[in-house]
Order: structure tokens, then sequence, then C-alpha cells
């Protein structure tokens, strides 16, 4: 089963997309329903939040611990809960090479939708939304570069793990999904 940490942000439309896929979802809020699940999604919501609930109710250490073992997807704040980053008012899981800057395309206001380009082997479009989105400064040569805008890096993948810097929930359009399911194995 597929987890979908439900402590903040938008996990309930990362719910509605693998329901799409027919694949059953575990809401994580703690560190018992992580056991039940063989992936991760960490949601898009506001990472200061997310962090400090995730020590609150000991799923930091638990979730750390399952990254070694299972894929984790995070979407915008996820992706910035998997960075290495030393972040004084955040405290990243460090399960991804790459370091992100937070709030980078601006303020709320400043949100947008763009059509992208993924790289997944073949070459599809997608409609993705960047709400206060972060920016991937570094990533190191393990980590896969498989789609950018404006040569700014949006999604990438480490191993098992796959982070985009926008929300790939938000249209209907189940493309990210699909590809994190198949690479996890939780779906041919
Ligand atoms: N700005 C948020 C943060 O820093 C991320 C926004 C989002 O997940 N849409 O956590």
């Amino acid at each position: 089963m597929v987890g979908v940490l439900a402590l903040q942000g938008n996990y309930q439309m990362h719910a509605n997309m693998l329901a799409k896929l027919n694949v059953e979802t575990v809401f994580v809020k703690k560190t018992s329903d992580l056991l039940k699940c063989s992936s991760l999604i960490i949601p898009g919501g506001e990472s200061t939040v997310i962090s400090k609930l995730m020590v609150k109710y000991n799923l930091f250490d638990s979730v750390k611990d399952f990254s070694i073992n299972h894929g984790i997807f995070g979407t915008c704040a996820g992706l910035i809960m998997m960075a290495k980053n030393t972040l004084k008012e955040v405290r990243t899981l460090n399960v991804i090479d790459a370091e992100v800057l937070r709030n980078a395309w601006g303020r709320q206001i400043d949100s947008f939708t763009a059509n992208i380009e993924v790289d997944f082997d073949e070459v599809y479009d997608f409609k993705a939304t960047f709400i206060r989105a972060p920016k991937i400064m570094n990533i190191s040569k393990t980590v896969k570069l498989l789609g950018s805008i404006n040569s700014e890096p949006v999604i990438i993948q480490e191993g098992k793990h796959l982070a985009t810097t926008f929300h790939p929930e938000m249209h209907g359009d189940t493309l990210i999904h699909k590809y994190f399911l198949k690479m996890v194995g939780e779906i041919d």
C-alpha cells in the first residue's frame, strides 16, 4: 500500500490520484501507519509545519529509516523535506542529494501554472502548478534530471526517490504518479 503523509498540506488530492490508478492509500499520521506501506508520498503544503509535526509525532526518524529501503515521492514542500539542506526553519530528511531554496519563485501571488516537458524515456507534456515553489540549487551526479523550466530543474530522481518542485496532483493527469508507482514496483 502507498502511504501519503497526512499531517498538513494537499494530501487528499494525492489520495485521489492514487484512487484513479486503483492503488490503495494509507494516510500516514503515525509510525504504525507507515509500517503498513511500501512507498510514501510527501505532499506539498508548508515545510516548516510538516517538519515540526513530523518531529512532534515521532515520524521524522521513522520516515528517514523508511527511506533506506522504500521509495519516497516528495512534491514542493515534500521535496524540501527530502533535500539535504541545513535550514534553521525546516529540519530536512536528507534522502535526496540536492539542495533547495525555499519560496524561490516569489510570493503566493507569483504562483503559476506552466506546461513542462518531462523526460521519462519518452518525452511527455505535463501541466505543472508551482505554488510558492522552491528551486533546486545543487544536485549531485547521482541525481537524474527529468525536466526543467527556464533551465531550472523541476523534477529529479535519485534511485528509488522522486521529487518535484511543482504540484503534480492538481489537474487530474496521473502521469507523474504513475511513473513513481512503476519506479517503485507498486504497479506494472
Ligand atoms: N513555500 C512552501 C514551503 O516552503 C512550499 C509550498 C508548497 O508546497 N506548495 O514549504
